[in-house]
This record gives structure tokens, C-alpha cells and sequence, in this order.
């Protein structure tokens, strides 16, 4: 066991700083404490395991944080140890390092079922915002692919094909060559054995018979170029198992022809070099016509630097040739890891700063490199895609992913599944719990939809829309309601404001009212109601700008005869101001008292309202109030609702709301046991009378177990 941490600690000593290490151990034992106890299926201690994903990030000389990340990296998830406490240990950075990768490890468990691996893999690179988590997910896969053979075959074969579908490309998009092959080969031969060892024997009796002609091959090229005064070294290439499995399979050769390719590899010391050796060889033997590719200058979307070109060697054998630099073949290996190449006497030991800025540099110099490249958009759109998200990737229930422009909202996301669904949405649940329609959304989340046929779009919805699909269906709509109809929802939209300041637009002095309108060059009321209904003013600030001019205006009237046509039609509350109590919600046929509060006026309370009996042994502070004849005014009320807890309750109740033409104004849900939900809506009704109404509705639901009336 201390062997493991003594031989991580030797390597890292090659290229930190010696109290580096010491950070490192403290690291190491806080995981062995963590992990006392665990086994690997191998039966091996479970800390066998971060320690190898440490070592191979010592191997890709990854700074401390780094290694610290990887010995912890299973901490938050399989013991008890909580992010805060990782913070208060090892730093900020560390530990938000160790919380990336865990929080891929949740998507992996979302997704499995329904892989699509294109999208899956932009949203794995989306979620992170360290390409350090990345490179600890890549490392942690591979010791787990390494040590496959322990876990049940089922599990094996799933584990291979995700290795193969979704973390090996990670590794090619991001250069990481040797994890890629490694990876690939890994998979391969889990997920298909009896090839793999068909073709590893075939591989390995045609590579008998080939040895000596390699080396006579590499020896007249490294003659050939010394004779031409130009340095360089000559390897004999072997193609991986499974690139030439997948050669095979889909170009449909047989092993010989796939086979019948000697690879050659030229590492010299500049680029200019590379030009020179190119010469050399195509002097040396003939070049296959239309085979030369130039991926110095034009190099591969994951910044691949290479001379490539096919020759006819001797006997008529064809020879791939690769020559490059020293430091274009340590790219080709180890990709963007290579930016994170520890230089000792480098002050960056600020949180995120260094390495973060290195990897932008590096992708920068990609598009660089890149700009004359013919399929450069191309190549842009991935990497704006998969390093700089300007989307938000989330799930449907069934585990679809969907891509939205950052910042969309659940009505965004409704749009994006249908119209329908976008038109008539009247909630959301955003990883199973309700939130409401506005909420941004975030990569990784699973995104439900609630529906009612006969909501309809809000104008509110403009204000926070993103994406152009939501806002051009809201606009549709709302342009194609009837004139009247526009007035009506906007004459709706403005009240509901007001409400809050007790006023409605009927008692607005029409003082008030004509500076508004003269303000936003408008003709009459209709008008104004008509702009807000068609979504083109928002009710909330027409509301805002009407109550602080009537603010003004209130006084001076007062200050003048002392009365006031106060706005919703309470007896008995003449020139005082009115608020409803929030505790429980008034509404027209309620018994109502109210109070007369420092600082509020007189505030309503029903006559039920637990907060009355505060007010008890204070009689001079309550007045008599009495609900005006006609009250054309919504007021907000709450209803409870116990459900049984089956698929599809809540957009059953809500539709029946909606069947009685009232508003949902908001719902909220309480699953308190799988068995039984609780659904709290709060919906906008002129009268006791209505809400009988839609109580009745309601009950005949046979899922509907109780229903109330709450807080009154
Ligand atoms: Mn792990």
C-alpha cells in the first residue's frame, strides 16, 4: 500500500516542487480514511483505485491540484464526506475539481438507456468548466477499463461501449492520442473478445514476417537523410487492434489488405525539417499520387500537426510515412494535457488562473492555425460548442437531450419540444421538483413539462424568453387574438398588479391614467390595455407607473377634503389605505375584518384567520369592513389538493382548473411519500362563488383524496 503512495510521490518529485508532495500525501491519507473499508471488485482496497487515476495523472505530469482531485475523486460519492468539507482541507480549487467529476458520474447514470453519443458528449464537455475534469474523468475511465474484468459481464460490455461511443472521441477530439488508442483497445477487446483474438494472433504471426523488412526500410531512410545532412530518428509504426478492426469492418478489406501497410514514423527537430525529410523520401522512393496530406499547415480540428504521404516501397509494398516534430509528436500523444506540463519557477498558483489560461491559449492557437482551413466553421462551431458553451444541454423525461441557447427558461424548452406543449404549458418540474416557468436552466437537468389545453401563452413569458422558437409562437399568438380579447388580457394582466397596491384600473384617477397614456403616445385606455395584452408593454410597469404618480396624487387629494374613493369597494374604509392580508387571502363573499396596522392602513383579514386572535384584546384597532356589491377585481386564493401519486395528477387537476376558466396563477407540489402528493395552487377568482365551483370541479377527480382551501 505505501508503496503505491511512495512510488506517486518519486513521480511527482520529477517535476514538483518537494512540499508539493507533502500536500499530496495528506491528500492521499484523507482518502484512505475516507475509503477504510471499501473494496474494489478485484478485492483489492478501494484505494488502489485513485491512486492509480493519480499516477496517470503524474504521468501526464498534471499540476498537484490535479493529483490531489484524482486521489479524492470518489470521496463525495461514495463516503460520507461532504464538498465544504473538502473545501475547508484542500482549497477551493480542489475541491471543485473533485465535485466536476462526480457530477458527471450522475449524467453517465441519466443517460445510459438512450445514448446519444454526439450530444451526450458535447454535454459532458458542457458541464465542465475545469478541461481538468475532464482529462480526472478520462484518467479515472481508463483505470476502470484497465480493471474490467473483475466487474459482471453485462456490465462490462456497457461499460466498453460507452468507453468506446462516448470517452474515447473526448480523448481524440481533445488530441489525447495514447488514452484514446488505449482506451479503444481496452473496449475493443471487452466488447468483441473473440475478435480481438483473432486478430491479435493474425497480427502477431504477419508480423513475424515482416520484421526484417522494417528494418531494412528505416535504415535506408535514416541513411538517407543523414547523407542529406538532416537529424532525425526513424520508427517502424504498428496500427492499433482496433483501428484496424474498424478499418476492416467498414470498408469491408479483409485482415491481409488492412494489414499489407508498413508505417513509418519521422521525428525531426523543426518544422522547416519536415519539409526537407518530406523531400528526402518522396527522392527516396515514389510518392502514391493524391496521398501527400499537409496537416503542418492545415492541421486537424483537434490541432493534430503532421506531414502524411503513401510511397511504393520496396517490392512494391506501400509505406505510410508521418513526419513531424518533436513537439508536434508529444502533441499527437498527449493532446491538451500536454498545456498542463508542469513548468517548475512558474508563479501560478492562483485558483484556476494558470491552467485555465493555458488551454484557452492553446485552443486560441488552434483557431489560428485554423483560419485557413477549409472546414474552419466547421471546426469553430466545436469548439464554441464543446469549451465555451453558449448552450445549455438538459434531458427530457425519457432522457433525450435537448440543446438550447443559454439562459432558456422551461418555457424555452416547452417551445422546443412542440408548440402545443409551449402553448398550453402551465408549470414545470426541473429534476423532479416544480419551479417556476422563468427558471434558467442548467446543464445536466432533467426537464418536465406540465400542460393544460386550455392554458394559454402570458405576455409575461417576453420577458424572459430567450430562444427565438418561444418568442416568435408567443408573438404568433398573441398578434392572432381578437382585438377585444387583447384588451380583455391586458385589462387582466394590469390588475393583477395593481392588486397588489390595492387599486384596480377602474379607480386610477384619470389624471393619472392620461399622463400615462400621453407618456407612451397612446390615445385611450383600450389602447393601453390592447398594447399590454398583445405582450408589446409589460402590466408590471404600466402598474409601477400608475401607483407612484397616484402615490403623489393621493396625498395632495387628501390633504384637500380628507376622502378618497378608495378602490376596491370596501365599506367602511373611506380614506385608509386597503391591503389584503397574504396569511389568508381574502376574497369577495369571505366574512372579512380588518385591522388597522401602523404604517399598512387597514388591513383585511377573514374572519377565520388564526392572526385575527393576535388582535383580540385590541378592539380599537379593528374596524368593520364589508365587501362591495360588485367586485370586479381577481384575487389571489390557495387551494391544496391531495393526490394519489400517479403519472400525469397534476396536468389532470390543472386542466380541470382551467375547465372552469380560472387562472393558475401558481402551483407547488409536496411529495411527501411516493404514495400520496400534495398540490398547492394558487388561483386568481372574484368570488366565494366561483371558487365553489372549481371545488366541486375538482372533487369529481377520482385520483382527488382531499381538497381545502389553505391558510384562511
Ligand atoms: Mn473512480
Amino acid at each position: 500500500m505505501s508503496g503505491g503512495i511512495d512510488s506517486l510521490c518519486t513521480a511527482l518529485a520529477g517535476y514538483l516542487e518537494p512540499q508539493i508532495s507533502e500536500e499530496v500525501q495528506c491528500a492521499y491519507h484523507f482518502a484512505v480514511v475516507a475509503h477504510e473499508g471499501q473494496k474494489r471488485r478485484s478485492g483489492e482496497p478501494y484505494i488502489t483505485h485513485p491512486l492509480a487515476v493519480a499516477r496517470i495523472m503524474a504521468e501526464m505530469h498534471m499540476d498537484h491540484q490535479c493529483v490531489m482531485a484524482a486521489l479524492l475523486h470518489d470521496v463525495l460519492e461514495d463516503t460520507g464526506i461532504s464538498k465544504t468539507e473538502l473545501v475547508q482541507r484542500f482549497g477551493e480549487e480542489v475541491a471543485e475539481l473533485v465535485d466536476g467529476v462526480s457530477k458527471l458520474a450522475q449524467i453517465n447514470a441519466i443517460s445510459r438507456k438512450h445514448v446519444q453519443a454526439e450530444n451526450l458528449r458535447k454535454m459532458l464537455l458542457a458541464m465542465t468548466r475545469d478541461i481538468r475534469v475532464i482529462l480526472l474523468k478520462l484518467a479515472d475511465r481508463l483505470h476502470n477499463m484497465r480493471t474490467l474484468r473483475y466487474v459482471a459481464r453485462e456490465k462490462q460490455r456497457r461499460i466498453a461501449r460507452e468507453t468506446l461511443e462516448i470517452y474515447a472521441p473526448i480523448a481524440n477530439r481533445l488530441g489525447m492520442n495514447s488514452i484514446r488508442r488505449e482506451l479503444q483497445n481496452l473496449g475493443f477487446q471487452t466488447l468483441y473478445p473473440l475478435r480481438y483474438q483473432v486478430l491479435t494472433t493474425a497480427v502477431k504471426r504477419s508480423r513475424g514476417n515482416r520484421t526484417e523488412i522494417v528494418r531494412t526500410i528505416q535504415d535506408t531512410i535514416t541513411q538517407r537523410l543523414a547523407q542529406e545532412g538532416l537529424e532525425g530518428i526513424v520508427e517502424g509504426r504498428e496500427k492499433s487492434l482496433y483501428n484496424l478492426y474498424v478499418k476492416m469492418r467498414d470498408k469491408h478489406r479483409p485482415l491481409s489488405e488492412v494489414m499489407d501497410l508498413y508505417a513509418f514514423r519521422v521525428i525531426v527537430n523543426s518544422v522547416d525539417t519536415c519539409y526537407r525529410a518530406l523531400g528526402v523520401v518522396h527522392n527516396l522512393y515514389k510518392p502514391v499520387p493524391g496521398k501527400f496530406k499537409d496537416y503542418i499547415a492545415l492541421p486537424k480540428v483537434n490541432g493534430y500537426q503532421s506531414l502524411h504521404t503513401v510511397l511504393f516501397g520496396p517490392y512494391g509494398i506501400p509505406l505510410e510515412v508521418q513526419i513531424r516534430t518533436g513537439d508536434m509528436n508529444r502533441m499527437a500523444e498527449a493532446g491538451i494535457a500536454a498545456h498542463w506540463l508542469y513548468k517548475s519557477g512558474e508563479q501560478e498558483r492562483t485558483p484556476r488562473g494558470g491552467a485555465q489560461r493555458r488551454a484557452r491559449e492553446w485552443l486560441r492557437g488552434l483557431l489560428e492555425m485554423q483560419q485557413d482551413a477549409g472546414d474552419s466553421l466547421e471546426f469553430l462551431e466545436n469548439v464554441k460548442i464543446d469549451l465555451f458553451p453558449d448552450e445549455v444541454y438538459v434531458f427530457t423525461p425519457k432522457g433525450k437531450i435537448m440543446i438550447l441557447a443559454v439562459g432558456a427558461t422551461a418555457v424555452d424548452f416547452a417551445y422546443a419540444i412542440h408548440t402545443d406543449v409551449g402553448n398550453h404549458c402551465i408549470a414545470a418540474k426541473i429534476d423532479r421538483r416544480l419551479a417556476p416557468l422563468s427558471t434558467p436552466l442548467e446543464n445536466g437537468q432533467n426537464i418536465e413539462i406540465m400542460t393544460a389545453s386550455t392554458a394559454r401563452p402570458n405576455p409575461a413569458w417576453l420577458n424572459f424568453v430567450v430562444t427565438g422558437k418561444a418568442r416568435a409562437n408567443i408573438r404568433h399568438y398573441l398578434k392572432n387574438l381578437k382585438r377585444e380579447e387583447a384588451i380583455q388580457l391586458g385589462r387582466h394582466l394590469l390588475n393583477k398588479h395593481l392588486l397588489n397596491y390595492s387599486l384596480t384600473i377602474d379607480v386610477i384617477l384619470p389624471e393619472c391614467l392620461q399622463n400615462l397614456l400621453k407618456e407612451c403616445e397612446l390615445e385611450n385606455l383600450e389602447q393601453l390595455l390592447e398594447a399590454i395584452g398583445l405582450g408589446n408593454r409589460p402590466a408590471l410597469l404600466v402598474a409601477r407607473r400608475l401607483v407612484s404618480d397616484w402615490d403623489g396624487k393621493e396625498e395632495e387629494k387628501s390633504a384637500v377634503d380628507g376622502s378618497i374613493c378608495r378602490p376596491l369597494k370596501i365599506k367602511g374604509t373611506e380614506g385608509m389605505v386597503v391591503t389584503f392580508s397574504r396569511c389568508c387571502r381574502p376574497i369577495p363573499g369571505d366574512p372579512i375584518r380588518g385591522v388597522v396596522t401602523a404604517g399598512r392602513g387597514i388591513v383585511i383579514h377573514t374572519e377565520r384567520c388564526k392572526n385575527l386572535a393576535g388582535f383580540r384584546s385590541q378592539p380599537e384597532r379593528w374596524t368593520d369592513v364589508e365587501w362591495a356589491d360588485e367586485v370586479q377585481t381577481e384575487f389571489p386564493v390557495e387551494i391544496r389538493v391531495e393526490v394519489e401519486n400517479r403519472r400525469g395528477v397534476l396536468a389532470t387537476v390543472a386542466a380541470a382548473i382551467s375547465d372552469t376558466d380560472t387562472n393558475i396563477d401558481n402551483v407547488s407540489i409536496d411529495e411527501r411519500d411516493g404514495v400520496i402528493s400534495s398540490l398547492l395552487f394558487t388561483l386568481e377568482v372574484r368570488s366565494r362563488d366561483q371558487l365553489a365551483r372549481i371545488m366541486r370541479r375538482i372533487r369529481r377527480l377520482d385520483m382527488v383524496l382531499r381538497l381545502i382551501r389553505s391558510k384562511h
